[in-house]
């Protein structure tokens, strides 16, 4: 649709960042474009209002967007962090990456329980990321509403870890 098209063109394709072999998505001049960046929020706004009570971003680009979503929305922004960020106490997951592992934490307090929280992100590739952030929210009491992403790498078969739960993305490569 329209809205996709006009952010497609504002994704730049980099090969072999951040190591060889891989074709990196950069949003960064999505971002800097002032109509493209209100035209996401608000169409994502538009898509999701009345339906949760919070967003929950995935640092650190899932933040960029899980901010003005949340405050167009009026509901409250939660904030899903890499190791060592949050104090705590927190919530932990550890994760398997491509190569190594990683793990994201979250200060329980901020979910209301039961609270509709929508996930936040701009890139789903494997969905390890994603997956974790699901298992975060559910132990912190949370129902997970649904989840957001600017961008879906289809090939990696993400959404293959998300079943069960709406995953919705704008751009699909
Ligand atoms: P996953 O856990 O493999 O799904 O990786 C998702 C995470 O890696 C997200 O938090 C993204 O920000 C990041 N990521 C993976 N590929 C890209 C890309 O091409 N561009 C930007 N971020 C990416």
């Amino acid at each position: 649709d329209e809205l996709a098209e006009l952010l497609r063109s504002h994704v730049r394709e980099v090969p072999d960042f951040p190591e060889p072999g891989v074709l990196f998505r950069d949003i960064t001049p999505l971002l800097a474009d002032g109509p493209a960046f209100a035209a996401l929020v608000d169409g994502l706004a538009e898509r999701y209002r009345g339906t949760i009570d919070a967003v929950a971003g995935l640092e650190s680009r899932g933040f960029i967007l899980a901010a003005p979503l949340a405050h167009a929305l009026g509901v409250g922004m939660i904030t899903v962090r890499k190791a060592g960020r949050l104090p705590g106490p927190v919530l932990g997951v550890d994760y398997s990456l491509e190569y190594g592992t990683a793990r994201l934490e979250l200060r329980s307090e901020t979910v209301a329980e039961g609270s509709r929280v929508l996930i936040i992100d701009d890139v789903l590739a494997t969905g390890g990321t994603a997956a974790a952030a699901i298992d975060l929210i559910e132990r912190s009491g949370g129902t997970v509403a649904g989840l957001a992403m600017l961008i879906e790498l289809v090939a990696l078969e993400g959404r293959s870890k998300i079943t069960g739960y709406p995953l919705e993305s704008i751009l699909r490569y």
